[in-house]
């Protein structure tokens, strides 16, 4: 907590307004790559969250009445703004959170996938009808919007994660309230100013700033009728009983521990190239990264040994600077329980194969790539979701082995296969404990059409964020039978 004055304090943005917290607490926000004050962030109070509730609610009231096609028109505005402010929108993700400018790209290109996808609302909010289900008698089937939803953010992806939310909620006729990571406020200010630049009506599109204080209001608010939560695991179990407690939907996608599965005829330089993307890109800090590789003996030596060498030559450093591919973590305490998480792992048996601590760097929150072989499913390594680059590899003797160490685990968010077998990719896809699987590719994300559909402990709730699960989500439904009897033209 700082009171320092000289650096900039963000606003709530209420009622199309850049609105002060009524709080008197800020957080620091810090560049991770440079340790840098970037702003201050309102630990904004349950007052605000009324205000935003108030404002969203009458804003909803209005906004549901728009024409529907009138809504998409305005999110297809948005969408080439998105585009035309794609390098400032990468810029800001990278200095706020630290990933590569190139993965940062990628993630604005995402987010603008799912406006794509919510700008095609009138064909997603059409209902269904029946001209004869008796005599004389129709049904039919409409779709309206719900209220007032709130939507509670992680810092690992500052605009795509939103972008799941809020797009397709308002697309369809709801008000919005945003609560991003007090980590990673900055870039939601432009996407806010954007929105209404599109055109969105004041007080359709709120952000309320701040932690656990806020969450709690958007948990407990009457008029907030559903809630879309993206986080880690303890607090999305908390968000979803007590939203669920208060009478809300809720869904809420969770942590994870992924595991890729390398076969004996998979191809290695392929492979290694995807297993290293996919383990430290991002810096470990992805709900999809590879956290455990199972390797299938024939195989284990040349891949693990080559494994070490590509991981080697990954570039460190500022993400903004060219060819730079791993970034810091997002804070000292997130570096400091990797460090713990790597000696409990030597403490429990597992062997270094790199050690990040060997190129760590006090610039920013930095620590450099780490492989652990000779893992097994009863080590602490194994069983967490450390969120950051460290890779835990296990030999196997064959697909079934691997299937049944990755099914152990509490988390089944995604699971990759490298593979060109047939046989093997289905005997995968059918007993695998996942609920987004790559073949032959390290990151199974889904795109915006799809649902990010995370089982066990990695979701909590019915229906996933994005594809028509959104659109179930966030809408309801009004059912018409309707007996027409009279007049008689014949
Ligand atoms: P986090 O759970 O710490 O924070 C998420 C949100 O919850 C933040 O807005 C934060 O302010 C709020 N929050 C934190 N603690 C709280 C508390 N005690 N009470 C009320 N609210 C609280 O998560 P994070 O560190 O920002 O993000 C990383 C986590 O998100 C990882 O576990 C990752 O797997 C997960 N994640 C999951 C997905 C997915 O699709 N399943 C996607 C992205 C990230």
């Amino acid at each position: 907590m700082s009171t320092m004055t000289t650096v900039r304090k963000l606003k709530n943005y209420i009622g199309g307004k850049w609105v002060e917290s009524h709080t008197t607490q800020y957080e620091d926000v810090y560049n991770p790559a440079t340790k840098e004050l970037i702003c201050q962030v309102p630990l904004s109070t349950r007052e605000d969250v009324e205000y935003a509730a108030e404002v969203a609610q009458a804003a909803y009231e209005k906004w549901k009445k728009v024409a529907v096609p009138r809504r998409a028109r305005i999110l297809f505005n948005y969408q080439q703004l998105l585009t035309k402010h794609k390098d400032e929108l990468a810029r800001l993700i990278t200095i706020e959170n630290g990933k590569s400018l190139s993965e940062a790209s990628g993630e604005v290109q995402r987010g603008i996938e799912n406006v794509e996808f919510a700008a095609g609302t009138p064909s997603l909010m059409m209902g269904d009808s029946l001209a004869s289900i008796a005599t004389d008698v129709e049904a039919a089937n409409y779709r309206y919007p719900i209220g007032v939803v709130g939507g509670i953010a992680p810092f690992n992806f500052p605009m795509m994660v939103p972008c799941w939310m809020f797009p397709m909620a308002i697309s369809l006729g709801n008000s919005f309230i945003l609560k991003p990571s007090e980590r990673t406020p900055l870039l939601t200010e432009k996407l806010a100013e954007l929105f209404t630049e599109a055109g969105l009506p004041d007080g359709v599109f709120n952000i309320v700033y701040g932690a656990h204080d806020v969450v709690n209001g958007v948990l407990e608010h009457p008029e907030i009728k559903a809630i879309s939560f993206v986080g880690s695991k303890p607090v999305g179990e908390y968000v979803y009983k007590k939203g669920s407690e208060n009478l809300k939907r809720v869904q809420a996608l969770t942590g994870a521990k992924n595991h890729t599965i390398v076969l004996n005829d998979a191809n290695l330089e392929d492979t290694i190239t995807n297993v290293v993307s996919a383990a430290f890109g991002s810096a470990g800090e992805r709900c999809m990264a590879c956290a455990v590789v199972t390797v299938e003996e024939g195989i284990a030596d040349e891949f693990i040994a080559k494994l070490k060498e590509k991981t080697l030559g990954v570039k460190m450093g500022n993400g903004l600077d060219d060819g730079v591919f791993l970034g810091p973590v997002i804070r000292e305490e997130n570096k400091q329980r990797t460090l713990s998480y790597i000696e409990k792992g030597i403490e429990e048996g597992a062997k270094l194969l790199t050690d990040g601590r060997e190129r760590m760097s006090d610039d920013g929150y930095f620590i450099g790539p780490t492989i652990f072989e000779e893992v097994t499913p009863e080590m602490t390594i194994w069983k967490d979701e450390i969120f950051a680059p460290v890779l835990s590899v296990i030999r196997v003797k064959n697909l079934k082995e691997a299937i049944e160490i990755a099914n152990k685990s509490e988390f089944a968010n995604g699971a990759c296969l490298f593979s060109g077998n047939a046989h093997a990719i289905r005997y995968f896809r059918e007993n695998i404990d996942a609920g987004m699987l790559g073949i032959n590719l390290g990151v199974p994300a889904p795109m915006a059409f799809f649902p990010f559909s995370g089982w066990k402990a990695s979701f909590y709730g019915t229906l996933h964020a994005n594809g028509k699960d959104s659109v179930d989500f966030y809408t309801r439904k009004k059912v018409v039978t309707a007996r027409y009897t009279e007049p008689k033209f014949e």
